[in-house]
């Protein structure tokens, strides 16, 4: 069941059995791909048919943030939880190096998938991390190449929102039977190039303000008000129409 916030449909999953599905794909021989909006994300979709599109058409939906999780909420058809990106990818990591799976990496500045790929190689003893690449390609036709070589059971994209949900849907095709999952900026976050917010922030569900911080984030936080109001809007829709 997908639950619907401003226009994607989120599956209720909470984490282990978001990570069980994705574990269960690995075997499956099609290639799929996961998505993990934020509200941010979400509301840009409001005016993106393209973007709604790649989204809606994942396999997987997840809320990245609290922000659609309380919004579920509001529209009284509660998500269990979120479930960050930046947790789902290195939990999917652990649970492939059990089965010695392969993963590719590709995103984020030069030097980084390699800097995130030692990471991981080093905590999960028995993963294959068979490519990485950062972000600032031109073409696709290299890339594809490139991942056609390494035979990845999975590839964390991370290129930020929305050129990683739109690479997705039009690659699915042509990236052999791989699981693709949108990771956004977790590359960085694997390779401590970027830090994650103190516990503290992150069990008060105030992530977002320990962002703030950073002033290049202002312009990102200006949208949430206006989600807020979005899903207001909905809310009332809604409510209209039964
Ligand atoms: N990025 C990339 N190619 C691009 C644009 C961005 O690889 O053309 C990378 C960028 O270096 C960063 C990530 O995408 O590693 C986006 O991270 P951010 O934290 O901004 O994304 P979010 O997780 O908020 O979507």
């Amino acid at each position: 069941m997908r639950i619907d916030v401003l226009g994607v449909g989120f599956d209720a999953l909470d984490r282990d059995a978001a990570l069980d599905r994705a574990q269960a794909w690995l075997d499956g021989g099609t290639p799929r791909y996961i998505v993990t909006p934020n509200a941010e994300i979400a509301y840009a979709a409001l005016r993106d048919a393209a973007l709604r599109d790649a989204l809606n058409g994942a396999d997987m939906v997840l809320p990245d943030g609290i922000g659609i999780v309380k919004a579920s909420r509001q529209l009284g058809r509660p998500l269990r939880e979120r479930v960050p990106g930046a947790e789902f990818g290195p939990g999917l990591a652990a649970r492939m190096a059990a089965q010695g799976k392969r993963l590719y990496l590709l995103g984020a500045k030069p030097g980084v998938a390699e800097e995130a790929a030692d990471r991981l190689r080093r905590e999960h003893p028995g993963l294959v991390v068979c490519g990485a690449r950062d972000g600032y390609f031109q073409d696709d036709a290299d890339v594809l190449a490139d991942i056609a070589r390494a035979k990845p059971d999975v590839i964390f994209v991370c290129l930020g929102a929305p050129k990683q949900e739109l690479w997705m849907r039009r690659n699915l095709d042509s990236v052999g039977p791989a699981l693709m999952l949108g990771l956004g900026g977790t590359l960085d976050m694997l390779a401590g190039r970027v830090k994650r917010a103190p516990a503290v922030f992150r069990k008060l569900g105030l992530e977002w303000l320990y962002r703030l911080a950073h002033p290049s984030r202002w312009r990102r936080a200006a949208a949430l008000p206006r989600f807020v109001m979005a899903v207001r809007r909905q809310r009332r829709h809604e409510k209209k129409g039964r």
